[in-house]
């Protein structure tokens, strides 16, 4: 048995981009696979979105922060709370973490992606990184650490 973490399935070489494309990292899947067990997660084709698909990114409507389609300006912020919804009633209690593509309205830790706050507000001691983070080795290592801490712990 493995520690299980989340990530996003760009990542992980699944053709899920707007242009049908995938963002693989080979150390994910090659590497890091060996050590946990890996599972991949597209909010945005949980939106029913599919592939290919217009671009979203966030915008302010009536001086709210909306997800919004970049070309046809559709509202999707309810359709994405929905999903996330599902995505994390789905995950459970049996993650140990999680990889989030990065610059994503979605999976974006700093750019504050609503799939990424809302994994983060309901597990808040999970640790979470971005693809980027993980070319440090320190912040790597340090991210492997606190994984196998959460794992030890939730299996007791
Ligand atoms: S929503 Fe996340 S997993 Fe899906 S393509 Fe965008 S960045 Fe990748």
């Amino acid at each position: 048995m493995k520690p299980r973490t989340g990530v996003s399935a760009c990542l992980a070489g699944q053709p899920v981009r707007p242009d049908g494309k995938d963002k693989h990292i080979h150390w994910l899947t090659q590497v890091l696979a060996r050590e946990v067990t890996l599972i991949e997660v597209c909010p945005e084709m949980e939106m029913g979105l599919g592939v290919p698909r217009e671009r979203i990114d966030f915008a302010a409507v009536h001086g709210n922060r909306r997800l919004v389609g970049l070309s046809s300006g559709r509202d999707l912020t309810d359709i994405a709370n929905a999903a996330n919804g599902r995505l994390l009633a789905q995950s459970a209690t049996d993650l140990d973490g999680h990889i989030f593509k990065k610059n994503s309205a979605s999976c974006g830790i700093v750019k504050g992606g609503m799939f990424a706050r809302a994994f983060m507000a309901r597990y808040p001691d999970l640790p979470a990184i971005e693809e980027d983070e993980l070319k440090n080795e320190s912040a790597r290592a340090n991210f492997l650490s606190r994984v196998r801490n959460c794992f030890a712990k939730r299996i007791g």
